[in-house]
């Protein structure tokens, strides 16, 4: 894998998820900013979680055990004011474009090794995958195959072989949907081309 392109990929990424995050940000605010109340009810209860934290770094736990039951109750309030109030999805959460990785490119496994997401893996397979000769597949397929451009004459002197070229190339054609066919059986052979360079 090209060092490269992953760390390009990476910034799109990060770039990506920032975007993200501020548009949510974004319809967050404007959503709270319409209904006063729920605002009132949010603030509240930041200030309160702040409070909490206060209070337990003070050791006073009789305090914080007060502010938390104050923060509960607020809590489901707000909980019941949401239940009577359409949320648009934009201002629920971000919206990232992948929910595994939330956009960070790295998903962390349940041993805590991190590895890379399969939607920025695939992304580059897809830019190596069109670096190779192999991106022009829409065009050049099976589909656009045609024997004709193959003459169906047989002439051993001429193409050295006793079928025509039509034939032959059939034969390789069927050889090798047969192994396309058959690529997930593990007794399948593997398949060579072989010719002087340039052939393709
Ligand atoms: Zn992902």
């Amino acid at each position: 894998m090209n060092n490269s392109t992953l760390n390009t990929l990476l910034k799109e990424y990060e770039k990506k998820k920032f975007n993200a995050d501020l548009k949510f940000e974004k319809a967050k605010n404007e959503f709270l900013e319409s209904h006063p109340d729920l605002l009132e009810i949010t603030n509240k209860l930041n200030s309160l979680a702040l409070d909490i934290s206060k209070a337990i770094l003070n050791n006073d736990t009789e305090h914080a055990k007060s502010l938390k039951k104050e923060f509960e109750t607020l809590k489901s309030k707000k909980e019941k004011l949401l239940q009577n109030i359409d949320v648009p999805p934009s201002a629920k959460e971000p919206l990232y474009e992948c929910k595994i990785c939330n956009d960070t490119g790295y998903v962390t496994l349940d041993n805590n090794k991190t590895v890379l997401c399969n939607c920025i893996k695939q992304k580059i397979f897809d830019i190596d995958f069109n670096k190779s000769n192999l991106g022009n597949l829409d065009k050049e397929n099976f589909d656009n195959f045609d024997l004709e451009l193959y003459s169906d004459v047989v002439d051993i002197k001429k193409y050295n072989a006793k079928i025509s070229p039509r034939q032959n190339i059939q034969n390789i054609k069927d050889i090798a949907l047969n192994f396309i066919n058959n690529f997930d059986n593990t007794n399948e052979k593997n398949l060579l081309f072989t010719g002087n360079t340039g052939l393709r």
